[in-house]
């Protein structure tokens, strides 16, 4: 089907592996550091392969069944924790959480069908949760308490641990769950070197997430760096002055199918046929979209060594303004640069070329030429020009230029928020590098 996203980490030649603060504590800041070294030079990287599976009709019903108790299973989690710690002002341990999904399997037959690690990955997903939730809290952030979850929004097993086992050729096995059949188009890593595995039920569309450890496939390196700005009117401009047009959706589709919902009374049939027809067009765009990021990043890691791009809020970017802006806003989020952004940094990562994000204070409105900042506003928006040296250019490629400028001399690459094959905020050995560096 396609390829995504996960990111990738380094494997640590330190005997306590993946705890490199611990490891701190222990070898004193600089033997951590070089051993951090060690591990940047000989890395591994995960991949995720995402395909489309395919079960009985039986399956597909005993899959929503054990979703369904598996959501009755978080909510029950998180809400044992949120009580034990009104109760004795103590949070729980996932240990302890452990020690009662034994005491479940002991009563009931159900959850002994289900295999363990189905049922313990529920309770490490609760734990991620509030782990997330502390970090927020730890970092002055705005935490949002770790919610109860609908059913509707429960759509995804993650197993705790795997085994080689659980994928022979194109079959999956997991204990409890129905073998599901996927059909790559592609040739699949050797199963022993299977990660972590997901299943997702996405209304009607089962979905196999398959992380694999692989071998860093580093590019023969070329002379050539490149400086991106990203904005509404042309999705990408370069520092070379190229630029990747904007993204228009034909909306048309979506908005009849919206509408011939409306029309149909609630809790009825049609209604929950218009509903799904509706949701598998939205799919489509975002699949279509992802591609076409796909093609253009993959060719951008190829082209350049070195790539720098100005780190965007766009969170922070597109809350202000109310309905005023909210055109503006439509049209911003749908470049999707945070997609874009994340794909570049990965591909960059797997292909040992060095992807900067910069800081984007000003780029547009400093001379790419002579430095010079320019306070006041340009007469004319889409053109910047220099009160000093009278350099005149393009709004967005100046940008680029200046970001180019910034990015390429750092000596280490933008690593923050590198991932596990199960959590994307866990710290690693690379963050910290990155923080000893600073
Ligand atoms: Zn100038």
């Amino acid at each position: 089907m396609m390829e995504i996203v996960q990111g990738t980490r380094g494997r640590s030649a330190c005997p306590e592996k993946r705890k490199a603060r611990r490891c701190w504590k222990r070898h004193g800041l600089r033997s951590t550091r070089s051993e951090l070294m060690d591990t940047l030079q000989s890395t591994t990287i995960h991949k995720t392969y995402q395909e489309r599976g395919y079960c009985s009709r039986a399956g597909y019903a005993r899959i929503r069944e054990v979703l369904r108790s598996c959501c009755w299973l978080y909510n029950r989690s998180l809400e044992q924790r949120k009580n034990t710690y009104l109760a004795d002002g103590k949070g729980m341990s996932l240990y302890r959480q452990m020690k009662g999904l034994t005491q479940l399997r002991k009563e009931q037959q159900f959850w002994r069908d289900i295999g363990i690690t189905v049922s313990r990955g529920v309770l490490v997903r609760v734990d991620r949760a509030f782990k997330a939730f502390f970090r927020r809290v730890k970092a002055g952030e705005k935490p949002g308490y770790p919610r109860f979850k609908p059913l509707k929004r429960y759509q995804c097993l993650e197993l705790a641990s795997v085994t080689a086992g659980m994928v022979k050729g194109n079959r999956i096995k997991v204990k409890g769950l129905p073998v599901i059949r996927i059909r790559p188009n592609r040739r699949m890593p050797d199963s022993s070197r299977l990660k972590a595995l997901r299943i997702g039920m996405h209304g009607r569309i089962l979905t196999v997430d398959l992380v694999y450890e692989e071998e860093q496939n580093i590019l023969g390196s070329v002379d050539t760096a490149v400086g991106i700005d990203m904005g509404v009117n042309e999705r990408m401009t370069f520092s070379d002055g190229e630029t990747v047009s904007r993204r228009v959706i034909d909306r048309s589709r979506e908005t009849s199918l919206q509408r011939a919902i409306s029309t149909k009374k609630k809790g009825s049939n049609r209604r929950r046929k218009a509903v799904a027809t509706f949701a598998r067009e939205r799919r489509r765009n975002t699949v279509r979209n992802r591609n076409e990021c796909h093609r253009l990043t993959t060719a951008i890691v190829r082209k350049y060594q070195k790539i720098a791009v100005e780190k965007l809020a766009i969170k922070n970017m597109s809350r202000r303004g109310g309905s005023r802006k909210r055109g503006l806003n439509r049209s911003m989020m749908e470049q999707t640069w945070g997609l874009l952004f994340q794909q570049l940094r990965y591909k960059a990562e797997w292909a040992g070329r060095q992807f900067s994000a910069v800081d984007p204070r000003n780029t547009s409105k400093t001379c790419s030429h002579c430095a010079e900042v320019r306070k006041e506003k340009p007469a004319v928006y889409r053109i910047f020009e220099c009160l000093r040296c009278g350099h005149t250019e393009d709004r967005d490629t100046n940008a680029a230029k200046n970001s180019k400028e910034r990015g390429v001399g750092l000596p280490i690459p933008y690593n923050a928020g590198g991932n596990s094959p199960h959590s994307r905020r866990e710290s690693t050995e690379k963050d910290m590098l990155v923080q000893l560096s600073i």
